[in-house]
């Protein structure tokens, strides 16, 4: 995901981490799949396939997160780089990682917020999104999956929201605000808690 007017916040951008002053790697920058490219639009619109191999989840992972930077992303999907699996990257100020299996079991709080697809370029919309969510998925720790709730608030959430959704085989196209005359708030600041599950 790229939100309107805040792609430059992230901390990655420029190839070095703003939270910590290290070098990031410079990896290859993966072509985005475009939803409005027919053969691209197959594997976006597929259900993302379920990881229960903690060693691929933890490679698609590092993968995602580290195309972050260079792509100016503050999420991206697995599907986003041509892999099935359902895995997402974040990265916003603050806070960056990614979720395995992720499936929402809250939304709350929703407002209709600025926001842009990486597979849909140059598009710009006024999404209905929540601004509180809650999501049940794994992290990779030790070598192991762990399960974990995440409960994101703010510009997070939005993010959250998003790239799930990608793993759905969901456009943002389809949260377009139906309302007349809106105007799209900005995302607030992000929170995040992660409790394990087990
Ligand atoms: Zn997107």
């Amino acid at each position: 995901m790229v939100c309107d007017g805040l792609v430059d916040r992230c901390p990655l951008r420029a190839g070095v981490c703003a939270a910590t002053a290290h070098a990031v790697t410079v990896r290859p920058v993966p072509r985005i799949l475009q939803f409005d490219n027919p053969a691209d639009s197959i594997l976006l619109r597929a259900r993302a396939a379920q990881v229960a191999d903690p060693a691929a989840a933890a490679t698609i992972g590092a993968r995602l997160l580290g195309a972050c930077g260079p792509l100016a992303a503050v999420g991206l999907a697995a599907c986003q780089v041509g892999e099935p699996w359902a895995v997402f990257a974040y990265c916003v100020p603050q806070f960056e990682g990614f979720l395995v299996n992720p499936v929402r079991v809250e939304r709350a709080r929703f407002r209709n917020l600025s926001e842009g697809c990486l597979s849909l370029e140059g598009v710009a919309v006024a999404a209905r999104r929540p601004t509180l969510i809650a999501v049940e998925a794994c992290l990779v720790e030790n070598g192991h999956l762990v399960h974990v709730t995440a409960v994101a608030s703010g510009f997070l959430a939005q993010v959250f929201d998003h790239e799930i959704d990608h793993l759905e085989g969901i456009s943002m196209r389809e949260r377009i605000s139906g309302e007349q005359d809106v105007t799209a708030s900005r995302p607030s600041a992000s929170m995040l808690h992660i409790v394990r599950r087990n």
